[in-house]
């Protein structure tokens, strides 16, 4: 296990170092390549034989001390604004103080960011029943939007044959370009609308091209009203309705059944305005929630650790703010040491041994440690 130790940290040192050397920027093949011959005489054997094998496309070093009970960082946006990031008097990005909008130019960056970070995106869906599928030795990501700005996706056109012109500045136009870049990156993302959809007359279009299109719609409630001010009966009825609107519109059960809780509230599921809408009945009929988007500014634990509340998880405030306070910059830095690492395979679990007493809920996989 000693050995394995030291690989280990002789791994993060080494990721670390590359990442501080970019500023955690793109790691071009080129600046690495210089970190591993300046690196080489410390490093044992074993590790450069696994260097070696890297793509020279991909800058990344894929990971070979796989575990499954790392962190997931779950991400959360709001609206993309087509202009550039040094018009907006904030923070890298930021259209307003807190971030909650980012730029076009920004949110491009922010994707090349994940990418040759090592993580590939996965469905929030898979996630809340406890399927990651990603390659061996990269880590997911999940992207996820709030409250249905026309910015998600904006049509300019839709032409004679029927095919939509999506703005290529909007975060669906950013997304389908990073789809072609990187056909191994899985794109996909989950949009949590209210009853004003994507806010324009196109939204019904908009929505049935997601869903058709790899990408996930899930429910804000109704009203977007903020959930405790307000009692039991009316939490259960604002998302009963935001349900059936959805179905209505896509059909039965096209919409995943998760709900971003509007402002983050309640803070707690103690609180029966959340925990009482996981499963609920208006009436004769019986509504199931998978899980919640609380308030959150850090990434998630592992689907299999035991200490999550599967119904009820975090995301982390996709903004800039100079590296602190859980903005992109520091959730990242922080994950080089707690990241999920895939096996590469969505029927085992593989964990360290001295990790198995974090072992949860297991959704019947087999369990490698080591
Ligand atoms: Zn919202």
């Amino acid at each position: 296990m000693k050995l394995i130790y030291k690989k280990i940290s002789v791994f993060l040192s080494l990721f670390i170092l590359i990442c501080n050397i970019s500023a955690c920027d793109s790691i071009t093949p080129t600046n690495l390549n210089n970190t591993h011959i300046n690196n080489e005489t410390t490093v044992e054997n074993q590790l450069i034989s696994t260097v070696s094998t890297i793509n020279t496309n991909n800058s990344f070093i894929p990971y070979t001390e796989y575990n499954e009970l790392g962190r997931v960082p779950i991400m959360m946006y709001h609206g993309i604004e087509n202009i550039k990031s040094s018009t907006t008097g904030f923070a890298g990005g930021n259209v307003d103080k807190d971030g909650y909008f980012r730029t076009a130019e920004a949110f491009r960056e922010d994707l090349e960011f994940f990418y040759n970070s090592g993580y590939r995106m996965i469905r929030l869906i898979d996630y809340v029943n406890g399927i990651i599928d990603c390659p061996a030795g990269y880590s997911p990501i999940i992207l996820t939007f709030d409250d249905g700005y026309e910015s998600n996706i904006r049509i300019n056109n839709i032409n004679t044959d029927g095919s939509l012109d999506i703005d290529k500045n909007s975060a669906i136009g950013i997304l389908e370009e990073m789809k072609q870049k990187y056909p191994d990156f899985n794109v996909t993302a989950t949009f949590f609308l209210t009853s004003k959809l994507f806010r324009n007359k196109n939204s019904k279009i908009s929505m049935h091209w997601l869903i058709e299109n790899g990408y996930d719609i899930g429910n804000h409630t109704f009203s977007h009203i903020d959930l405790t001010t307000n009692d039991v009966n009316f939490a259960i009825t604002d998302v009963a309705l935001q349900y059936e609107n959805l179905d209505e519109i896509l059909g039965p059960n096209k919409a995943v059944n998760i709900v971003a809780l509007p402002l983050g509230a309640p803070y707690s599921f103690e609180d029966k305005r959340a925990s009482s809408l996981i499963d609920f009945y208006i009436g004769e009929k019986h509504y199931h929630t998978a899980s919640l988007m609380r308030v959150g500014y850090a990434p998630e634990r592992s689907p299999y650790d035991k200490n999550i509340n599967i119904h009820y998880i975090m995301r982390v405030r996709a903004y800039d703010n100079n590296g602190e306070e859980y903005d992109i910059e520091s959730t990242f830095r922080l994950l080089n040491k707690t990241r999920y690492i895939s096996d590469g395979n969505i029927n085992t679990i593989t964990i360290k041994e001295q990790d198995s007493h974090m072992l949860g809920n297991t959704y019947d996989l087999s369990i490698i440690s080591y």
